[in-house]
Order: structure tokens, then sequence, then C-alpha cells
């Protein structure tokens, strides 16, 4: 019998549900949203289908203090969800539920929703629009908003022209989703589109370059499971990317279709939030936390560029948006869609072992493919500011044709050092393991890792000599290079210190896709999205970084990166090169992404990985700690690792000091875990996690477990 007793979520970092006494003797609907007391504070909580934690009766237990919901806010499916989210990625429950709530719920807003109102003509109004003297101006005004469809102003003439019978406001039905003629599939789509069935279950890749009509792809999907009454999620990794596709879904399907985003004030997304819990959005378009909008009937997930980093929240609860899609889609029976050029291995090695399927859509809808990437061997040649003849010679070439070049280099910044050539000096972070990184423009020195800054010394600080150089390239040095080699030519640079304002960025990118910008120099915010009519020629000044990394998934990323910039190139049918600089031109993978591409490297990276038993061939976690000294960290990471249960294919290296050992003046170290396969690792990992804060000397330190890390440093 259910008793007079609820399992609460509440907004604290605990493990488990708190239960508490009912003010009914059948409980609550889970869903619903409390006050209840914690200690001496009184929080917000959810309550969730169970299961109880406390072994005393009802009558020993706390009291609701408020109920504030009448009806669920979150549905059965959605706490199901978040259930397995706080299990799988070892945080605390409430937290994670938390994160299903906008921010003014999270705090106890008022969650009832009335559609929004829409004034429309009635018959009279309709007659008196042609039947009303010219100079009724103010009258016909509110008529003539009206029947165009728009929101006429709030005044006399409104109330006058309402109190007249001549307009009513009612509330805006659920938008229906209009199928606006959609163009016919090319042969690729076609054969693509036949082997998929938007009803089924199960996760797709569609891995096609940029320009191969993925998006499209998206949208007949999206149309099929829209005409079924169903709901549709897609979710890309930026906000810079959801304008376009959002406009792409808004043409086909009109006002069916709602953004979700951080650049978006809280009352937007909490619009947002009820409209896809009402029904009333039929397609939202979001980052990474929309994963988790309470959809009333959600019939397909799509996940654009699904192997970009942003998709994988790194703070708090560090969960990944792409794997939590994928997740959903199981657990709702409806399809997921993974779109990408370039997929993650995982994803790739799931499409192997047979869990997900593959659709290739191998050619571009408008032109042909990108062209193949040419290496330029720096070893000896004389240099300018970083750039080599071969690659200036091409330069030039593109801008005698009136063409446009793209230059990559994925540092932003002048310079990334600041070295004294007297007595030996770089410029170091106070706070971090790192140099700090000149910014020429701003006269500044910023640390790209605590965010530290101050101002360029005039001579060096340890042996007082002037002569202080910069060393190494950045985009903005990049950008100065081109502007004095090709005077009179507009040069624009495009990174995240170049883009502050989004209105000068969308006027920047109106001139880019105009074709008014010939010379462009960025970092991997080239890669995304953004259309180059005339781009004929990219140059990539170094990726070698990634060859010396530490990171195991340094090349993967590298040849994703590659690969979207020099995807690029060409996509308006026109000729067009790309250009690799590297220092170490024979390196094997370097030669297998030239000769054979991205699949070619990902089938020889996974077979390193599977040499070496690392993800996705066996499965990861990270336990970090941090501290202001480093015994204390380390300290606290032995107890962890002393405490850990020994079990059958589960390794635990010893903790160990990240490869930047102090960062925002705290010493960092970590313990790293693996295990064969995930439930071994799972089952270990969840009775420890709860044992952690127990430990003395945790006191001392912040902590944090990350599941599926991407990063191990
Ligand atoms: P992706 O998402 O892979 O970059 P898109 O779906 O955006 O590709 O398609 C690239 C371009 O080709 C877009 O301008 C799109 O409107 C157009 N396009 C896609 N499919 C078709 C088609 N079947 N017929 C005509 N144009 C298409
Ligand atoms: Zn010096
Ligand atoms: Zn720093």
């Amino acid at each position: 019998m259910s008793e007079a007793r609820v399992a609460v979520a509440v907004s604290a970092p605990l493990y488990k549900t708190l239960d508490y006494r009912s003010p009914f003797v059948g409980g609550l609907s889970p869903g619903v949203r409390v006050r209840v007391p914690l200690a001496r504070r009184s929080v917000i909580g959810v309550v969730m289908a169970g299961p109880f934690t406390d072994a005393r009766p009802p009558e020993g237990l706390r009291p609701v203090a408020a109920i504030l919901d009448e009806a669920p806010v979150l549905p059965a499916e959605l706490l199901q969800l978040l259930r397995w989210a706080a299990a799988y990625y070892q945080h605390p429950v409430g937290e994670v539920v938390m994160a299903a709530l906008p921010a003014p719920l999270r705090a106890g807003a008022d969650a009832t929703w009335a559609p929004p109102m829409r004034w429309t003509l009635t018959e009279a109004g309709i007659s008196a629009r042609t039947t009303l003297p010219a100079n009724r101006r103010a009258q016909r005004a509110v008529l003539d908003a009206v029947a165009a469809g728009l929101a006429p102003a709030a005044g006399a003439a409104r109330r006058r022209a309402a109190d007249e019978g001549w307009i009513v406001e009612t509330p805006c039905e659920a938008p229906p989703a209009p199928t606006v003629a959609a163009p016919t599939l090319t042969a690729d789509q076609q054969q693509a589109w036949a082997a998929f069935d938007a009803a089924a279950p199960g996760v797709t890749l569609l891995q096609g370059v940029t320009g191969s009509g993925k998006t499209e792809f998206y949208l007949r999907a999206a149309a099929e499971v829209l005409a079924r009454g169903a709901q549709v999620l897609v979710l890309v990794p930026e906000i810079g990317l959801t304008p376009q596709i959002t406009a792409r879904f808004r043409e086909r399907f009109g006002d069916a279709v709602a953004g979700f985003h951080s650049g978006m004030s809280d009352a937007q997304r909490t619009e947002t939030w009820q409209r896809a819990r009402n029904g009333h959005a039929r397609v939202v378009v979001g980052t990474r936390s929309a994963v988790w909008l309470p959809f009333q009937r959600l019939g397909l997930l799509v996940v654009d560029e699904e192997h970009d980093v942003s998709f994988k929240q790194h703070e708090g609860f560090r969960y990944s948006a792409r794997d939590v899609a994928c997740y959903r889609g199981a657990q709702l029976g409806c399809p997921v869609l993974l779109g990408s050029a370039t997929p993650a291995l995982e994803t790739l090695h799931n499409v192997r072992q047979g869990r997900y399927r593959r659709l290739v859509l191998a050619s571009r809808v408008h032109a042909a493919g990108p062209p193949p990437v040419e290496l330029v061997d720096l070893r000896g040649l004389p240099l300018f500011e970083g750039l080599s003849p071969p690659l200036l010679k091409a330069l030039d070439h593109c801008l005698e044709h009136d063409g446009q070049a793209l230059l990559f280099l994925n540092r932003r910044g002048f310079a990334p050092v600041l070295l004294c050539h007297t007595c030996g000096w770089s410029a170091p972070c106070p706070q971090c393991d790192a140099h700090l990184t000149l910014h020429r423009g701003q006269a500044r020195l910023h640390c790209h890792h605590c965010d530290y800054q101050m101002r360029v010394p005039r001579s060096c600080p340890s042996c007082g000599g002037a002569s202080l150089m910069p060393v190494g390239q950045g985009t903005e040095r990049i950008e100065a290079a081109l502007a004095q080699r090709y005077p009179g030519r507009r040069v624009e640079r495009l990174d995240s210190d170049r883009s502050r304002g989004t209105r000068a960025l969308a006027t920047l990118l109106d001139d880019l896709h105009a074709g008014r910008v010939p010379l462009l120099v960025g970092t991997q915010m080239l890669a995304k999205g953004h259309d180059f009519p005339r781009l004929n020629l990219v140059g990539i000044v170094s990726a070698d970084q990634a060859l010396y990394g530490s990171d195991f998934r340094a090349i993967e990323r590298m040849g994703a990166l590659v690969t979207q910039v020099a995807g690029r190139a060409g996509r308006s049918g026109q000729p067009a090169r790309v250009l690799l600089q590297t220092h170490e031109p024979d390196h094997p993978l370097l030669q297998t992404l030239v000769r054979r591409g991205y699949d070619g490297l990902a089938e020889a990276v996974l077979a390193e990985r599977e040499a070496m038993a690392l993800p996705p061939f066996s499965h990861m976690a990270v336990l970090r700690a941090d501290a202001p000294d480093a015994a204390d960290a380390m300290a606290f990471l032995q107890a962890a690792h002393g405490s850990l249960p020994l079990a059958p294919g589960v390794q635990a290296a010893p903790p160990m000091m990240a490869t930047m050992e102090r960062r925002a003046g705290r010493a960092r170290a970590l313990i790293l875990l693996q295990g064969t396969h995930r439930s071994q690792l799972h089952r270990v990992l969840a009775p420890w996690v709860l044992t952690l804060d127990g430990l003395p000397a945790a006191r001392r330190v912040r902590w944090s477990i990350d599941i599926d890390p991407y990063d191990t440093f």
C-alpha cells in the first residue's frame, strides 16, 4: 500500500532522495515540486517515483512544507531519464533533476502556463475593413495590422475595435506544422532515406561532409514525425550554429519551431520549456541542456555535429548531451539521428559493433567534394611570420584571381610566449603552470587557462632588459602579417576574442558569406557551419601540436578539425586547394589522414586504441581533486585510492599530478579508472563515490568525478 510518504530529490549535493511525510495518504504525484525542510533550511525539491530511503515510519519523518504544483511539471519519462543520469554520471540526484527546470522554476516560481494570445478579425471586422471611412486612420491601421497577422499596438484604437466586435483575442493554438515544399532528394539522399525508418527506434549515424544534405535529411525525418503528432528535438553544439539551423527549420515548419540556448533570457528559455511541455512547440532547436526538456511527446532526436566536444559539460554535472540523447531515444523507443562529417571514434565503434546503423551521404548536393589536403614540408624553409613560401605563393595566386583565402590556426592572441632575449625569462602566469599569451592589440598578457591578465611590461621584470620579443604565432599575428603583405586588402579575424558583440559578428558573417572578405584568419570557429562562397584556398598554419600532445584524443580532434576546415573549400564548385604546413610530413597518422581521409585516420587510431585498451575499447572515469596545496590533493586521492574496492576488470592508476599541475592557483591531481566493461566499472564507482566526502582529507580539497571524460589531464 502506498504510504503517506514521498521520496524527494532536493536541491542539495546529496546522492539519494530523502523521504518526507506527505499531507495525503496516497502520497504525491512524481514530478510535482515541493518545498521541504533540510537541516535548518527550506529547499525546493521534486517528488520522485521512489525508492524510499528512510526506515522510519511516516510519523517519524519531517513533513512536506508546501506543494508548489497541482500537476507534475516533469513527466514520468523525464524523471526516469534523470534518475538514470544521476546514477550513470555519479552526480547528486537533486542537482541532476534541477538541470531539467528553468531557473525561475528552480526558485519556486509558478509553473502554470497559458499559450500566448493572438488577435484575429471577426466577420464584422472583415466587412468594417472595406466600409470604414478613409479618415479613420487609427482604426484602419489596427484592422490592417490584424489582417496581416501582426499584433496591433495597445491603445484606444485597439480597445475601440475590440468593443465594436471587429477583433477578438484568442489563445494561439499549437501551430500546425506546415510542410513547405521540400526539394526532391538527390540520388545519395534517396538511397539513405530509403534505408531509414523515422518510426523505428535505434541510433543512426548520418555521415556526410558539410553540404552533403544532412540538414535536408533531418527536415525530412522531422516532417514524418510531426505528421504523426510527435515532437522533435534538434541538438546543436554551439549558439553560433543555432540561428542558421533554426532558420532552416522555421522555413519548413514555421512557428512550430522554438529555440533553446544560453544566449536567451531566463524568461525566453522558460517559454520554450513550457511550449515543449504543453506540446505547443513541435520542434526545439537547442544546445546541450535542451536534452533535458520535458517534451509532451518526443518522437525524434537529432544531434548535429555529434563529434563536437561542446556536447560534454565540463563542470558541475558532467554529462554528454549526445550520449544522453541516445539513451533517451532508446527509453522512448524513438529514432536518434547523429550527423557528422567526422564522427567521434566512439560512434564509429558503435557502428562497427552493430549497435548503430550508418548511412553515408558521399557527395555534396551542389558541388564536388573537398579537394585533397596537400602537405607543406616546413623543414628548412624560410618563414614569413610562420607562413612558408608555398603557402604565400598560393595566397598571391588566390588574390590575383579575386578569390577568398582562409588561414586556420587554433591559437588566439598574437604570440603564445613573450620572451626576454637577454636573460631568457618568459612571461609566466602567476597562478598556473602556463605561459601568458601576448594580445598585442590590447597591449596585455592573458592567461588562457585562468583568465589572469596584466599589461605588457616595458622591460624584462627579471633583468630589466628592453628586448622582450614575441615567440610563436597566434591568429592576431597572422592577421597582422597578412595586412602587412597585402596592403589595401581587407583582412578579418574570426576567433573568440574578436566575436564578442553579436551584432559585429553578424555583420562580419554577412560580409563573409557575400564574398566581401578576401582574407580570413581564425580558430576552430571557422570550422563551424559558415559558408564562404568564393573560398578557394585553405591554409592550415600548423596542426603539429596534436602530434606531440599527451592527450589520447589529440589526433582524433586534429583529424576532425583539419577535415572540417578543409571542407570549407570548394563548396560552390570553384577550384580550391588545401595546404597543411608541418614539420612532421612523414608522421604515419598525418600521412594516413592525407591519403585516406578522416575514415582512414579513424581506422588507424581505433586500431591503436584497441591495442592500448583505451576508450572506446574500455571505459574510463577520472576522479579529480584540487587544493591550494598539492600535498592535500594527493593525500585525498591516496586515501580515496586506498578505499577503492578491488574488482575484476577494473584498474585504478595510482594518484598523479595533472599535466598542468597548477591552474588558477590550485594544485590539481587525479586518479584514472578504467574498466573492461562499463557495468564492472559502475559497480565499483557507485558505492565508492558515496564514501569520498566522508574521508577526513576531503575537507581540504575540491573533488569531482568525470565519467567518460574527454580530457585525462
Ligand atoms: P549539410 O547539413 O550536410 O551541410 P544541407 O542539408 O544544408 O547539408 O544541404 C546543403 C545545401 O544543399 C543547402 O543549401 C540545401 O538547401 C541544399 N540541398 C540539400 N538537399 C537538397 C536537394 N535534395 N535538392 C536541392 N537542394 C538541396
Ligand atoms: Zn630578461
Ligand atoms: Zn593562469
